[in-house]
């Protein structure tokens, strides 16, 4: 072996022992996040978006809620940024090392890794609180399956959302922990410096104020939340009330026919279920088609094609029905409530004059899922209060709507939206889990529509209606 050989061989044994090292200092660490203060600026005037960067300071309060000191924090970030500095609460430097790893239970996802080794340990039950800086490049995780994380830092739109980590989280390289992390409510606050012609869309900001070609837009939850989510674009606005609809230049037309649509709807929701419980307006606002529409309290980013498209408006009362969801702050939940918002959205078009036939609509709901289990047949032996264990709550849209379908039909409409509403009224302070969900259902749906709670929600009697070959 000559001298070059040799000298590399040393320098890998040398990097394999640190990054065991690092893989050591992994250990699950069990902590709440109590607060969350975001700084963000960057710039969009690079030639090509990817060439637009982002800089970032992250203070992130924490309580260690596990039985054991955590000597080591665990971070995950982007996988196109760094960690630049982090300090503790006492003023202190902490180093950091990081690794671009691929997380467990999420193949092909991969991010920066990070593990703090913090100046003393975190006792059980202590509170601290760091600061950490970040910068780099955004990117999406299409290529990982998220198909509709297509972000880049593009001056015609960009977004910013939890789930491709543009800013750090405590967690471990674990996709099941990062989902854990937000199953776990807190408050923030942030900040954002963009270009005068930009705006940062979210709920009512707390201050906009423009210097010279910047503008810094600062807001606050309102509530406490577990995810977050910042669309960012050259958005013009309409006020509709207390409400607001931001939306992609030259759609004014298309964003007041939406505004009138979604009048109605809230009228309809509000009739049914009463007044939301949160207070203050929403803002809804419209990303490009193909990044995924969302709700939550008090924003709806909804894609394109139901601001252009009559007939695709129904995607919006899916997710206005999500505001009077109960809050579950459950890990690996069924996620009912999409099956409920699959099915309102075709009850409400109907009822708004949209030209759907509720029972043509579920029959097409009903086909796609029979062909679905058809090909999965392992399928068949999965109740819906496992669908989040298992990991197929995509299949909560179509079969949670076909048991909510199954209901109405069953107890007569006004006592399907009396029971919808008695379960929002008893559980939106506080929220409740899936068995809470299933006791009330089962308490106040009498008669011969008692068993169908059974057979849907926690066993598999429901796979005989499917007419699955
Ligand atoms: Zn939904």
């Amino acid at each position: 072996m000559n001298k070059r050989k040799k000298a590399t061989l040393v320098l890998m044994v040398l990097a394999a022992a640190a990054f065991s090292r690092f893989a050591a200092a992994l250990e699950r660490s069990d902590v709440d996040v109590q607060h969350f203060s975001l700084e963000y600026s960057f710039s969009l005037d690079g030639k090509f978006a990817f060439q637009n960067s982002l800089a970032g300071t992250a203070n992130i309060r924490f309580r260690n809620v596990g039985s054991e000191a955590i000597k080591n924090l665990p971070l995950l970030l982007n996988r196109l940024m760094r960690y630049e500095t982090v300090t503790d609460d006492a003023g202190r430097t902490l180093e950091i090392q990081s690794h671009l790893m691929e997380l467990e239970n999420f193949e092909f996802f991969q991010a920066n890794i990070g593990v703090v080794p913090l100046a003393e340990p975190l006792q059980p039950g202590d509170t601290l609180e760091l600061s950490i800086s970040f910068g780099g490049r955004l990117t999406g995780y299409v290529g990982a399956g998220m198909l509709y994380t297509q972000e880049y830092l593009d001056p015609a739109f960009t977004i910013l959302r939890s789930e491709v980590l543009p800013w750090p989280q405590i967690a471990e390289p674990n996709w099941l922990e990062v989902r854990r992390g937000w199953a776990d409510p807190f408050d923030w606050n942030a900040v954002f410096d963009v270009p005068a012609s930009h705006r940062v869309a979210n709920g009512e900001p707390v201050e906009v104020i423009t210097q010279g070609d910047r503008r810094i837009f600062r807001y606050r939850s309102s509530r406490p939340n577990t995810y977050l989510v910042f669309p960012i674009a050259p958005y013009e606005d309409l006020h509709v009330g207390a409400n607001r609809i931001f939306h992609l230049p030259g759609n004014q037309a298309n964003a007041q026919r939406l505004a009138d649509s979604m009048n109605q709807a809230m009228a309809l929701f509000e009739s049914w279920f009463g007044p939301l419980a949160q207070e203050g307006g929403l803002s809804i606002i419209e990303i490009p088609e193909g990044f995924g529409s969302q709700a939550q309290f008090p924003t709806i980013i909804q894609t394109a094609d139901a601001f252009s498209s009559g007939e695709e408006i129904d995607q919006l009362y899916h997710e206005l029905s999500h505001l009077w969801n109960v809050d579950t702050y459950e890990p690996q939940s069924p996620r009912l409530e999409e099956g409920l918002a699959t099915f309102l959205q075709g009850l409400v078009s109907v009822k708004l004059g949209g030209n759907v036939n509720l029972s043509e609509y579920m029959a097409g709901i009903s086909n796609r899922i029979t062909d679905t289990y058809e090909r999965n047949p392992k399928y068949k032996d999965i109740a819906i209060e496992n669908f989040g264990r298992e990991g197929v709550t995509g299949l909560s849209y179509g079969v949670g709507a076909l048991f909510y379908y199954d209901l109405y039909e069953s107890l007569g409409e006004e006592k399907f939206i009396g029971l919808l509403k008695g379960y929002y009224s008893a559980y939106t302070d506080g929220g409740a889990n899936f068995d809470t969900l299933v006791a009330y259902y089962r308490e106040n749906v009498g008669g011969d529509s008692a068993k169908l709670v059974d057979e849907w929600l926690v066993g598999t009697g429901y796979v005989a209606k499917l007419k699955v070959n």
